[in-house]
């Protein structure tokens, strides 16, 4: 069935029974009738730093929106934001549907790992896309996606697909086909779905590697993290917060959504959110007040710039193939992760730095960095006379009818 879903495609209205299938294969979550037009979610297609969901989930809680995200775990090069929470000592993230309303009745935000029993038909479904090479397949992922944001019960869900060199989709229309897809999809389920198209060419933000992604989320919790990722956060969450009416506007909901990062709201909620989910008080409150309580790796050692210039791009492709190696991220699900390996950009796109500034800083222990992957870290610093750079989100996409097609892969 697969196979022949993969060669022929689906109509849309095959796509969204197979959605709508799934997602009732297991458990459907239920909420208070009055939370009803506020539970609210995001998806993204993933992106090297991207640590967008530990920033907006919060805020998204202090703006008095309901957040049950349900996230994965890292495999391949992009980590996973399970994974990044994990290394906060304590975070626990298998939560049963009554705790999980229990949380947002007191915190208003969680987030927690799948549990066997919601959209089963997804496990078995994606364990079998793999060997039979249909992963690609768009009914496929948009089955896999929304069948399990749809087992949310959300009002409303914002999407976020990446394009460029460090995204699944190397080019833009390919990424706006699945957008438009998922669009229409979710909108088709009775979700109030959108889609925005960002730029992923570096990585986002200046830290990499699950507890080093931890630290900077807090910065930017409070205000002073770095600029691309308030521009997703505030983005992502202008639009959540319009679409459910918790602001007049795109622009009012995005300058909510700064308020909270401003004034303290969003990093108490994720304060809040930490010991909610099991970790100690005292922690919690050491941790967001930017004492050092995550483990450092023995070793760091810093790289320096080859030339003198102007930072024109890092690909980030090469950085977490070194990460992954160094035992920051796993290829199979059981395998061990160290939370502390790492890269702090010491550098950034647009920065002006000079030969033999050091601009990476990579935190390693055992496998140590061996010469091959410094040579390869070198390699992914881009050094020029000039960069102009744009905002990262392009395009969003709204609902739209997908005509009669059959869709099968992304071009
Ligand atoms: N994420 C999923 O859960 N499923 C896919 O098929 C792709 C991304």
């Amino acid at each position: 069935m697969l196979m022949a879903i993969r060669l022929q495609g689906m109509t849309q209205e095959e796509a969204v029974n197979l959605t709508q299938e799934m997602k009732t294969s297991g458990v459907v979550l239920e909420w208070p009738k009055e939370w009803s037009s506020i539970i609210v979610d995001k998806h993204s297609t993933g992106g090297v730093g991207d640590k967008v969901s530990l920033v907006l989930v919060p805020a998204l809680a202090a703006c008095g929106c309901k957040v049950p995200m349900i996230s994965g775990r890292g495999l391949g090069h992009t980590g996973g934001t399970l994974d990044k929470l994990e290394s906060i000592p304590g975070f626990n993230i298998n939560k049963s549907p009554e705790e999980v309303k229990q949380i947002l009745a007191t915190v208003g935000c969680c987030i927690v790992g799948q549990t066997p029993d919601l959209v089963p038909a997804d496990k078995k479904l994606y364990t079998i896309r793999d060997i039979t090479s249909t992963v690609d397949s768009l009914p496929l992922i948009a089955g896999s996606i929304l069948s399990k944001k749809g087992a949310e019960s959300l009002a409303a869900l914002i999407l976020d697909v990446k394009f460029g060199e460090g995204a699944l989709y190397k080019d833009i229309n390919g990424a706006r086909e699945l957008a438009q897809y998922l669009v229409y999809v979710g909108n088709r389920l009775g979700i109030q779905t959108a889609a925005v198209l960002s730029k992923m060419d570096n990585p986002i933000g200046r830290c990499i590697g699950n507890s080093l992604e931890v630290i900077e989320s807090i910065e930017c919790l409070k205000g002073k993290g770095p600029k691309d990722l308030e521009e997703l956060v505030t983005c992502l969450g202008g639009h959540l917060l319009h679409m459910c009416e918790k602001a007049g506007s795109f622009k009012a909901g995005e300058e909510d959504i700064k308020d909270m990062l401003q004034n303290g709201c969003a990093l108490g909620k994720f304060q809040a959110m930490l010991v909610a989910q099991g970790v100690t008080a005292d922690l919690a409150k050491a941790l967001c007040r930017g004492e050092e309580v995550l483990r450092h790796t023995v070793k760091q050692e810093e790289l320096k710039a080859a030339a003198g210039g102007v930072v024109q791009a890092i690909h980030s492709l090469p950085l977490a193939k070194v990460l992954h190696e160094l035992g920051a991220g796993c290829t199979q699900s059981d395998q061990p992760v160290n939370w502390s390996v790492g890269i702090e950009l010491l550098k950034t796109v647009g920065d002006h730095v000079n030969k033999g500034d050091p601009w990476i800083r990579i935190h390693f222990e055992d496998p140590s960095l061996s010469e091959s992957q410094k040579a390869l870290l070198q390699h992914s610093l881009v050094i020029g006379e000039k960069v102009e750079t744009g905002p990262l989100v392009t395009e969003i996409i709204q609902v739209q009818s997908q005509g009669e097609k059959r869709h099968n892969c992304p071009a």
